[in-house]
């Protein structure tokens, strides 16, 4: 059979240290590679031009660089948004999104090809889990949209297709890697991810006590609510998960982002509101409220604009920390998994 090569930009530094004398390279030859991985962005060894030809040859028979390649890139005309499908080294497809902003560029990645967490409104789970993403792949989508758009990105959002914590050593090494200062440096402080409430994953993340936000997808103010709109909640109940976020920020000191799709006729009522506050009045946190982006498989719709910062208004009177999430895209199919699913699909 043939060996199938190594995936060389998910090595952290050491790691590559440590394959370099597997293959009888001196240690210092690690940093350079690395250096081309992910500061100058290289895409193929024959760029590495301070390194010998026969190294290079040598790198490519046991290593790859694990192709992330665009296929497809919208631009919103609405506020600038752009929408990027990447084709990966297997034919699989993921989706990742370029943010303006004044405050810098933000790019949401993906972290799994398909979702198996079934949130009944999210289309990214419609058809499963095909399978994890590598750090590589994840680190790439950056890198990609990096060189493809000439903008420098100063923020990360995972919240694109994906559970990262249920990826979590490849989430991790992730995080490691896009904040190393041997790589692109971003600062955790400028990272956020966002998880469906994977109970002991939360209590693993915040023993590693890093920096990052951590955004913890809500959607329902009671434990029945919730459940029938994450089915993650059958496995960890709400007071489980809202104990380990308030162990996030003890751990961490970093305030919870708690994330709330607003459906309407389903968790917009005056009544949900007040169980929000309830839930929410004592722990330091914010609240995104995100009208949901309706899909076709499902009849779920969004409040209007009045009654969502009715919503809104309620919480903020009771002293929450709340905003609205601004809709970026919504002329580029903007919502999780949508641009994926409809170039699969051929539509
Ligand atoms: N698996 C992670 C990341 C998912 S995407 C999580 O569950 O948090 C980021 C956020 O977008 C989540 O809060 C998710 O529930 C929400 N989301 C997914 N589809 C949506 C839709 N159609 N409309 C509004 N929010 C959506």
């Amino acid at each position: 059979m043939l060996q199938s090569k190594k995936d060389i930009a998910s090595f952290t530094l050491d790691e590559l240290k440590n394959e370099m004398k597997e293959i009888g390279e001196k240690p210092f030859r690690a940093g350079q590679i690395y250096e081309w991985l992910h500061k100058k962005l290289a895409d193929r060894f024959d760029e590495m031009t301070n390194l010998s030809l026969s190294l290079r040859e040598k790198l490519d028979q046991n290593y790859e660089i694990r192709k992330v390649e665009m296929v497809r890139r919208q631009i919103s005309k609405i506020d600038g948004t752009n929408k990027f499908l990447f084709c990966l080294q297997d034919g699989n497809m993921v989706e990742s999104v370029l943010m303006k902003y004044k405050h810098g560029n933000s790019v949401c990645i993906s972290s799994q090809v398909g979702c198996r967490m079934g949130c009944r409104f999210c289309a990214s789970t419609l058809d499963g889990l095909e399978r994890n993403l590598t750090p590589s792949e994840m680190l790439r989508q950056i890198y990609q949209i990096q060189k493809i758009s000439g903008e420098r990105v100063s923020n990360i959002v995972i919240m694109g297709t994906g559970e990262p914590l249920d990826n979590y050593d490849n989430f991790l090494k992730f995080i490691y890697m896009i904040s190393d200062e041997h790589g692109l440096n971003i600062s955790q402080r400028n990272i956020t991810a966002s998880t469906c409430g994977i109970v002991p994953n939360i209590y693993r993340l915040a023993d590693e006590k890093l920096q990052i936000t951590l955004a913890l997808s809500l959607h329902g103010s009671t434990q029945e609510k919730r459940k029938s709109l994450m089915p993650v909640a059958n496995k960890y109940d709400l007071e489980e998960v809202l104990r380990a976020c308030d162990d996030y920020f003890r751990k961490t000191g970093r305030r919870i982002t708690f994330e709330y799709s607003l459906v309407h006729g389903v968790n917009d009522t005056e009544e949900d509101a007040g169980e929000l506050i309830r839930i929410l009045k004592d722990r330091n946190c914010h609240l995104n409220l995100i009208p949901v982006n309706p899909i076709k498989e499902r009849n779920y719709e969004k409040p209007d604009k009045k009654s969502a910062a009715k919503f809104k208004n309620k919480l903020e009177k009771s002293g929450i920390n709340v905003t609205i999430r601004r809709e970026m895209g919504s002329d580029i199919d903007g919502a999780c998994g949508q641009l994926r699913r409809k170039t699969m699909r051929g539509v």
